[in-house]
């Protein structure tokens, strides 16, 4: 038998997930944001799922080659572009879109030797202090690029730093405004949050990310639990021991936690080695058997203890969600101090994946 771990990728709530989001912007094309193994959930499991979508957003070559050769014949976007001159060649021969945001980029472009024109991504730098040009060089730069005869069309790009929480876009959209006052041709600025919450972003082409996979940019479920939007990724185990407390025993390395009282606990095959964040403290949610309950303890590699306290019929092989579709990883995300983001990229190559139609 193999460890009771693992992972469930519902191929549906993925499809739906994107077809929501056409809704939520009609009027732009969709750039599916698959970068990092599509968000941990392994893009050649997940990438036909998505191909109702506009174009693919990644960053590693190795990502675009793997679409191209499966067989994806739309638009591919590097979101950080080529990270070499050489790189231009592999950007020519498997037709890529890429983000120009640095002086060298452009010297590279005027030195390629292309078989056709590559499409540029030009960005700008509008307050998050990442990449690109800063609005004062936006028209000049873009001017240049129009004189060179390796570059095709010329789409002007930006990223909001705080579209998930109260600051908004204002700041950033009139950056981005008078950046592109005298310049014709599409736009792509909206991420996920701006794609949710600031519809005047939408623009040519949008850059969804992490709503394809039904966790909410915010770190808060509450902000999408209304959406329709649904997980994609459910992370089970089950229980693979059961133990009693006495009132002042204590669990787990380093002893962090001590019975006030007698309970049961349970012992989950899950921990830090498959991806489980080591930093989440006692009381970090936990669904089992239909009901919540929390963690108790440290983290340890391959394994974490429960409160049964709710759950008095659970028992050896009582199935536990970690995250999914009953406990939304944003909440196990906050109580662990980080965001979703996170622990769906950080998922260990270990853990087996089942796909669900
Ligand atoms: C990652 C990324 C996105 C998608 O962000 P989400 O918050 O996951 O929607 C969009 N644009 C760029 C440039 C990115 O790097």
């Amino acid at each position: 038998m193999p460890r009771s771990i693992s992972v469930t990728l519902s191929l549906s709530a993925l499809s739906q997930n994107l077809q929501l989001i056409r809704g939520f912007a009609p009027h732009s094309k969709i750039w599916s944001v698959v970068k990092a193994n599509a968000y941990g959930h392994g893009l050649s499991r997940i990438w036909k799922s998505l191909s109702a979508t506009d174009g693919f957003a990644l960053l590693d070559f190795n990502e675009a080659i793997l679409l191209r050769e499966s067989g994806w014949k739309g638009p591919i976007l590097l979101l950080e572009g080529f990270f070499s001159p050489q790189d231009l060649l592999l950007i020519d021969q498997y037709r890529l879109t890429t983000t120009v945001h640095s002086d060298w980029q452009i010297d590279a472009l005027k030195k390629a030797k292309v078989s056709q024109p590559v499409n540029v991504y030009l960005k700008v730098n509008s307050g998050m202090n990442r990449l690109g040009f800063l609005p004062s060089r936006i028209e000049a730069v873009w001017q240049e690029l129009n004189t060179i005869s390796q570059v095709g069309e010329i789409t002007l790009m930006s990223h909001f730093a705080h579209a998930d929480g109260p600051e908004g876009v204002d700041g950033q959209m009139q950056q981005i405004l008078a950046a592109g006052e005298n310049i014709a041709g599409p736009r792509s600025l909206a991420n996920s949050a701006a794609t949710l919450w600031y519809p005047h972003t939408h623009a040519d082409w949008i850059r969804p990310g992490i709503i394809l996979y039904g966790v909410s940019p915010s770190g808060k479920w509450r902000d999408i639990a209304d959406s329709g939007l649904q997980p994609v990724m459910r992370l089970r185990s089950e229980l693979i021991a059961c133990q009693t407390l006495q009132a002042g025993d204590r669990v787990g390395y380093s002893g962090r936690y001590r019975a006030a009282q007698a309970h049961r606990i349970g012992v989950v095959a899950c921990g830090y080695a498959d991806g489980y964040p080591r930093h989440a403290p006692s009381g970090t949610p936990v669904w089992i058997d239909g009901v919540f309950t929390t963690t108790v303890g440290t983290i340890a590699m391959d394994t974490m203890m429960i409160d049964l306290t709710p759950c008095p019929q659970a028992r050896i092989g009582s199935v536990v969600e970690l995250w999914g579709d009953n406990l939304p990883v944003d909440d196990v995300a906050t109580a662990a101090g980080t965001l979703g983001y996170e622990l769906l990229t950080a998922l260990a190559p270990r853990v087996p994946v089942i796909m669900i139609e």
